[in-house]
């Protein structure tokens, strides 16, 4: 059965162990799923790399040390869809409120042949061999691969006639890698609803072709039924956070957004880590936690507090005993996080508390060219490519083939 690393220590095992598949081995063999649940084609790093447990800039630059350009090309791209998924949301950050509000909605208004549907959709009951096999293995593991997660999301909306919005929230409450943008909107994607008139239908024969024959699914639906949806609302300005202030001192908040600021903020003056447990949805997101505090702790050689809750008063007082006005977390986008900060952070001025958020030159730089289509943000990879991994200074033979490849 395939793992999937928590912690920085096991991510970056696996990117290592990964490294040499990741070029034209990956671009080959990447589609081929793999019923048995040994997910060898893929890196299975996504539950690191959604909460930063190791940073996108990180795994890139080691697959350029290792593959030409055109050769890790394949797998950087898939890297770069998170960040589009990301970025796109962050600039309608509406959907993902509205996706929470739908969801609620529709549950309360399921009709009981439509109820039971979804009942035995996520019991993994509905007679379609290789669905049914899929829903098992979320429920058993907590992922699937993308091209699973494609057809499981085509055939819950086209052929079983199920709501999209609560088909991501099933994804959502169970993949270990569960992510607002990448889950929401691949769900609005596969329904047809991101790029106008566009969905994905699942089909039998490419089921069969892509398992080695071992999945069927019997009884498709043959074409999409694109649901009714508003036009995408109007972009919005990407939010602009207040920045650490590198000569105060600070308190640090790790959420699950950000699980090694360490490696961005090392110079930073920290008087205490500050773990909220409330933040985690499950305990993938604890695990993960727990890495980055003890990291956290022994990096800026400070104690770790892991207060229940987020409560402004309590934290101010901490930041206060320990000398702080500023509190330092890793940027949070649109998502549960993103809520729970947008509601501490004027509680926290209140106080006299900043409430700081570092941002990635990854995300800064790549977020206003994700407005758009995924295209417009791939066109740009290659010239993005060596300021995104210049920061942590790669060798120069990665800088030289970042800067001359063949296109
Ligand atoms: C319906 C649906 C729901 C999804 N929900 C999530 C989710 O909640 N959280 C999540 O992290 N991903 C989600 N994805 C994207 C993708 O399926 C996973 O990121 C990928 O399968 C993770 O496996 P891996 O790390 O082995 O990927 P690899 O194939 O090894 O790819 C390397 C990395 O690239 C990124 N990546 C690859 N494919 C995608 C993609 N299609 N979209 C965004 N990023 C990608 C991931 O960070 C991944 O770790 C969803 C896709 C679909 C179709």
């Amino acid at each position: 059965m395939a793992a999937f690393p928590l912690t920085r220590a096991a991510a970056l095992d696996r990117l290592d162990a990964f490294l040499p598949k990741a070029g034209s081995a990956y671009a080959a063999r990447r589609n081929l799923v793999d019923a048995g649940g040994d997910h060898r084609n893929v890196s299975r790093l996504s539950a690191a790399l959604r909460r930063r447990l190791i940073g996108e800039d990180e795994v890139v630059g080691k697959v350029l040390e290792q593959h030409r350009f055109e050769k890790g090309e394949k797998f950087i791209a898939e890297v770069f869809w998170r960040t589009y998924w990301k970025g796109w949301l962050e600039q309608r950050p509406g959907l993902w409120t509205d996706w929470l509000a739908e969801v609620q909605a529709l549950d309360a208004a399921l009709d009981k042949a439509a109820a039971r549907r979804l009942e035995a959709a996520i019991a993994g009951r509905t007679g379609i061999d290789a669905f049914d096999h899929w829903a098992r293995e979320l429920d058993e593991t907590g992922y699937l691969h993308n091209w699973a997660r494609m057809q499981v999301a085509s055939i819950w909306t086209f052929t079983l006639g199920l709501p999209w919005q609560l088909g991501a929230k099933w994804t959502y409450d169970r993949l270990i890698d569960a992510d607002p943008a990448s889950n929401t909107l691949s769900w609005r994607w596969v329904a047809g609803l991101h790029t106008a008139g566009k969905a994905y239908l699942a089909s039998a024969d490419r089921i069969a072709a892509m398992t080695g024959g071992r999945l069927h699914a019997e009884g498709l639906a043959q074409s999409p039924r694109i649901p009714e949806a508003p036009a995408h609302p109007p972009r919005t300005p990407l939010r602009q956070p207040v920045a650490p202030d590198p000569a105060q001192p600070a308190l640090v908040l790790i959420t699950p957004e950000d699980c090694s600021l360490e490696t961005v903020l090392p110079a930073l003056d920290v008087r205490a880590v500050v773990v909220p447990r409330s933040l985690a949805r499950g305990l993938a997101d604890r695990t993960a936690l727990d890495d980055a505090a003890m990291r956290a702790a022994a990096h800026w050689g400070c104690a770790v507090r892991a207060p229940d809750s987020l409560a402004p008063a309590d934290l101010a007082a901490l930041a206060a005993a320990q000398g702080c006005t500023q509190i330092v977390t890793g940027f949070a986008p649109a998502g549960p996080v993103g809520t729970a900060l947008a509601a501490l952070r004027p509680a926290l001025a209140a106080q006299g508390i900043a409430l700081a958020e570092h941002q990635r030159a990854w995300d800064r730089l790549c977020w206003p060219h994700c407005g758009k289509g995924f295209f417009n943000l791939k066109a740009r990879i290659h010239d993005l490519l060596p300021e995104l991994i210049g920061q942590k200074a790669p060798d120069q033979a990665a800088s030289a083939m970042i800067m001359a490849p063949a296109r």
